[in-house]
């Protein structure tokens, strides 16, 4: 954060601190959030985490879950009057406002003070302090960068080390993605020197399936599954009435999209699924190719250069087929040889 000695100032008194996070929250979104309000309420503040919508139980165990109030759940006005009365918000782990949906409107014109931290690419700007970082690996780790800056390692506790430490966690997909450097290492070491424990954190999130999520995982990779090997592309496509025929809950088709990813040789894997209000599309790719550029370009989203969301109003066939008539385009792209 460039100008952390003016925000550093303004934190010195209590102050009414709302954080907000995105739609569908995973759990950097959520443990960057719920660890940023532990340490913002050790140094007296009061603070409200606010999601735009509900998020996966697989994340709910986090310390503060049952404090974090649910915009579209909960009673709007609710959240409304917090955002209106702040003096300072805090938008976690999106950088566009519309990742909010009607929230964002709400932020925009309120009159508190705006900080953002975050790690997606091309941020809109509308934030006075920002500890934005694209080369970060999660929003978890700017978080627990900007309490070391403020001289305040010593206030993380276990709860609050849990929480960043799950959100490195998923958005290194397990330390395993490129974007596992030294300093992740590092920072996870230090959470878990402060009281982090990784093996409580990775069963909570990657091994507490109910069966329905195994066997719509099942279904969807035996039927759904496709593959165009001249494009070095995987797709599936979830029509309504699959979710809804393996009773489908929030997040349970979370990291299904990493599967085609998957498959030697495949470069671009994409997941397209009905959620009613919209079609939702998850993209994954390996190597230069941009899944932000593709999703920024044609699906109203964004992202990171290897893994990125977007939507349309279209059909799930329309939006399937639009995807595949934009497959030419970047053939060359995908298919070229790569070190
Ligand atoms: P996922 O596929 O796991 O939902 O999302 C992959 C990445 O893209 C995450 O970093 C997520 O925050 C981002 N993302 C997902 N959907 C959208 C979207 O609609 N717009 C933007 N700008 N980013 C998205
Ligand atoms: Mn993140």
């Amino acid at each position: 954060m460039q100008n952390i000695q003016a925000f550093k100032d303004y934190m010195d008194q209590p102050r009414k601190v709302v954080i907000l996070t995105h739609f569908k929250p995973d759990a950097d979104a959520l443990g960057s959030s719920l660890g940023l309000a532990g340490y913002l309420k050790k140094k007296g503040h009061a603070v409200q985490v606010i999601t735009p919508s509900d998020y996966p139980d697989f994340i709910a165990w986090m310390p503060g879950n049952s404090e974090v109030l649910v915009f579209q759940k909960e009673r709007p006005q609710k959240a409304r009057q917090f955002v209106e009365g702040a003096d300072i918000i805090f938008c976690l782990d999106f950088s566009s406002l519309n990742r909010i949906h009607e929230l964002g409107e709400l932020v925009k014109v309120a009159a508190a003070r705006k900080v953002l931290i975050d790690h997606h690419l091309e941020p809109e700007k509308f934030a006075e302090f920002e500890q934005w970082d694209e080369t970060a690996a999660s929003t978890a780790e700017l978080v627990y960068q900007l309490i070391e800056q403020l001289g305040d390692k010593s206030l993380i506790d276990a709860s609050i080390a849990n929480c960043l430490y799950a959100g490195i966690m998923t958005d290194t997909g397990g330390f395993r993605h490129p974007n596992t450097t030294h300093k992740v290492f590092q920072i996870a070491g230090e959470l878990v020197g402060l009281g982090a424990e990784p093996a409580k954190v990775s069963k909570q999130i990657y091994d507490t399936n109910s069966l329905e999520r195994l066997r719509l995982m099942g279904y969807v990779l035996s039927e759904k599954l496709q593959v165009l090997p001249e494009y070095r592309t995987a797709y599936m496509a979830l029509s309504a009435e699959d979710l809804k025929k393996f009773s489908s809950q929030t997040g349970d088709t979370e990291g299904l999209v990493n599967y085609g990813l998957s498959i030697k040789g495949i470069r671009l894997s994409v997941m397209i699924s009905d959620r009613r209000d919209n079609i939702k599309l998850s993209f994954r790719s390996l190597g230069s190719f941009s899944v932000n550029d593709l999703a920024r370009k044609h699906f109203e989203g964004g992202g990171h250069r290897n893994a990125a969301g977007g939507q349309t109003n279209l059909t799930l066939d329309q939006t399937l087929q639009k995807f595949l008539d934009l497959l030419p385009a970047y053939k060359d792209e995908l298919t070229a040889d790569e070190p």
